[in-house]
């Protein structure tokens, strides 16, 4: 669906984050996608190398950390929830209509030419 526009979001901070830093080329990313996010990985592997041509990333390397969703349970707490159930907790079927964590779409890391950049907090 709408991988390749996201791709090419990644891309702009990504390039946006090397000129910040000297603007060379950037060899490695990684991406946090929440399981519960819209995105789905395979596709942005999928688009990624044709929207990284003719920029700072081209040929860089993609890695994507997958984020498991959470909510909350009112007798449980903090519990992992199930795409496939939706938004209920695992253990007691409550409904857990706030998503905790699982919806993120965020660049974590660029590894730039002899530079490397962690826990980026960029959306
Ligand atoms: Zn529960």
């Amino acid at each position: 669906m709408h991988e390749a526009s996201v791709a090419l979001d990644l891309i702009r901070v990504a390039e946006t984050v090397a000129l910040e830093h000297g603007g060379g080329r950037i060899l490695a990313l990684t991406v946090r996608i929440g399981q519960w996010s819209a995105v789905v990985p395979e596709a942005l592997h999928a688009a990624f190398p044709a929207c990284a041509e003719g920029t700072l990333l081209a040929g860089a390397h993609l890695s994507i950390q997958l984020v498991p969703g959470v909510g909350l349970c009112p007798l449980h707490g903090r519990v992992e929830l199930e795409l496939q159930r939706g938004l209920r907790c695992p253990n007691c079927d409550a409904p857990t209509p706030q998503l905790l964590q699982g919806d993120e779409l965020e660049l974590d890391g660029l590894e730039l030419d002899g530079l490397e950049l962690d826990g980026l907090e960029l959306a």
